[in-house]
C-alpha cells in the first residue's frame, strides 16, 4: 500500500471512531479529499485506494486534473470550494458537479444560467462566515435566508446545505462552538427536498465538526501531506 492510501485509510478510520464515539452513523459522514495543488498522479493513488470525491480551489489548477483523470477512466466527483470570480463561473459550471462557496446571488445566478442543460442541476453549499472575519468570505447569518430563498428559485442549482471554515481555534470547545452555530443555522434554512449537506471539519477539526453534525468533511493535508507551493 502507498503512503497517500495509507493515510486515506487513517482518515477514513478516524471519521468512522469519530462517528461512532457521538452514535452516529459512520456512512452519514462523507470524505471530501481536498486536491489543491497536489499533482495529477497524487489524486490518481487516492482515487485507485478508493476515494471519489475531491476539492479543488483554483480552477486552472483543477481543470487539468479533472480533464486527465476523466480520460484515464476515473469516474470522479470533484467539488469547487474556492472563492469564485465572475469569469470562472462557466468553467466551474461545466466541470464540477459541486460548489461549497457560494456567497453572492450574482455569482449563483451565474452558475445557474451557465450550467450545462444535458447535466444534473449543480449541487451548492452556501458558505457561510461562521466567525464574522473581514478577510474571509462567506455570508452573515442575516444574509443567509434572504440569499438561500433566491438560490431555490434558480432552475439548474440544487441547494444541499452550508458550508464554513471558522476562525482558528485555541481548543477544541471553540471549535465544537463555531461548528454548532453552523449546524443551527442550516436548522434554520427554508425546507426543500436536497437540503441534506453540512459541509464542516479538516484535517485539524474533523473531530469536532463530527461531533456538531457535519455530513462532509474537507480534508487535504491529512490525507496528501503538505501542499505543493
Ligand atoms: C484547503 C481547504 C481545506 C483542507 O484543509 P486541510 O487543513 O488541508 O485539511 C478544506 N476546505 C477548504 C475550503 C480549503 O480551502
Amino acid at each position: 500500500m502507498t503512503t497517500l492510501a495509507q493515510r486515506l485509510k487513517t482518515v477514513q478510520t478516524q471519521i468512522t471512531d469519530a462517528a461512532k464515539s457521538c452514535q452516529r452513523n459512520p456512512a452519514d459522514v462523507l470524505l471530501l479529499a481536498v486536491s489543491k495543488t497536489q499533482t495529477v498522479e497524487a489524486v490518481k493513488a487516492v482515487a485507485e485506494a478508493g476515494q471519489t470525491r475531491f476539492g479543488e480551489n483554483y480552477l486552472q489548477d483543477a481543470l487539468p486534473k479533472i480533464k486527465s483523470l476523466s480520460k484515464a477512466g476515473f469516474n470522479l466527483e470533484w467539488h469547487y470550494i474556492g472563492p469564485i470570480q465572475s469569469n470562472k463561473t462557466r468553467a466551474i459550471a461545466e466541470h464540477f458537479q459541486w460548489v461549497h462557496s457560494v456567497d453572492r446571488l450574482k455569482i449563483a445566478e451565474r452558475l445557474s444560467e451557465q450550467r450545462p442543460t444535458h447535466l444534473p442541476p449543480l449541487k451548492i453549499c452556501i458558505q457561510v462566515n461562521i466567525g464574522n472575519e473581514a478577510q474571509k468570505a462567506g455570508v452573515s447569518a442575516e444574509e443567509l435566508t434572504p440569499l438561500a430563498t433566491a438560490i431555490n428559485l434558480l432552475p439548474q442549482l440544487e441547494l444541499h446545505g452550508l458550508m464554513a471554515i471558522p476562525p482558528a481555534a485555541s481548543n477544541t470547545q471553540q471549535q465544537h462552538a463555531a461548528f454548532a452555530a453552523l449546524r443551527q443555522l442550516f436548522e434554520k434554512l427554508p425546507a426543500t427536498r436536497t437540503l441534506d449537506t453540512l459541509s464542516m471539519g479538516m484535517s485539524n477539526d474533523l473531530d469536532a465538526a463530527i461531533a456538531e453534525g457535519a455530513t462532509m468533511v474537507r480534508v487535504g493535508t491529512a490525507i496528501f501531506g503538505p501542499r505543493n507551493k
